[in-house]
């Protein structure tokens, strides 16, 4: 039988996904979630079903208005991820994650500031830490709305990270950087208050990004427009 013909596709691109940030160690466990845009709603991961257990009749088909289509629980986190498709009409993949050194960071309530380049990856001068509020609530989804503010990252106070991109490949790639810089940040503090680059400096840096790389290949953030980024909210 071949249930979900349609979007048989889709629904698997998301198992493998999540279960890349399981062996890459970003999530372990159920913990972590990744949902797809789709022309009607979304497709989501469900609630406390480890990735190898999962097969594509177990993602769950959520409508713009938060109905779920199917026998299956969506993830925990299904209002922020409804909210954010609203709220970012270039955003096509969501993925979420609870990896060490970006919770280690987000426990301590403290967002990445421009200690290294790669930070313009994400939109802007910095990657900021939203305010803690339980998972699953509308609380959580406002406040992280609020921290991706022209931006395609953001850590959770006491909880974890989440990216924004247009395709789900890209949101995992950028879910594995995000937990790098978090590292790389977290282990130049080791040694004292890192050097951090100036405004005029990541300015520069966020122009650079708009040529590198091949043609059509910008590796500045695809949903985070440049003329949004010197906008932030304190
Ligand atoms: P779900 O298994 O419900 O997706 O929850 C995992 C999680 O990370 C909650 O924040
Ligand atoms: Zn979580």
């Amino acid at each position: 039988m071949n249930a979900f013909p349609s979007d048989r596709p889709l629904r698997q691109s998301l198992i493998a996904a999540a279960s890349t940030l399981l062996e890459g160690r970003l999530n372990l466990g159920t913990s972590g979630n990744v949902s797809l845009r789709i022309d009607d709603g979304l497709l989501i991961t469900p609630s406390g079903l480890h990735p190898s257990r999962c097969g594509p009749e177990d993602i769950v088909r959520m409508s713009a208005d938060g109905q779920t289509l199917g026998t299956r629980k969506p993830s925990s986190e299904w209002r922020f991820h409804l909210d954010l498709y609203a709220a970012r009409p270039e955003v096509g993949a969501i993925v979420h994650t609870h990896s060490p050194f970006a919770t280690a960071l987000a426990c301590q309530r403290r967002g990445i500031p421009p200690f290294h380049y790669m930070i313009a990856r994400f939109g802007g001068h910095d990657v900021r830490c939203a305010p803690y509020a339980p998972f699953g609530t509308v609380e959580l989804s406002e406040v992280m709305q609020v921290a991706l503010q022209d931006r395609s990252a953001c850590l959770m106070a006491n909880h974890g990270m989440t990216v924004l991109a247009r395709e789900l490949d890209e949101a995992v790639e950028l879910a594995f950087e995000l937990e790098l810089l978090c590292e790389q940040y977290w282990r130049a503090l080791q040694g004292g208050s890192p050097v951090l680059l100036d405004p005029a400096e990541m300015d520069d840096v966020l122009r650079r990004f708009t040529g590198y790389g091949q043609p059509g290949a910008s590796r500045a953030s695809s949903v985070v427009g440049r003329d949004d980024r010197a906008s932030a909210p304190a």
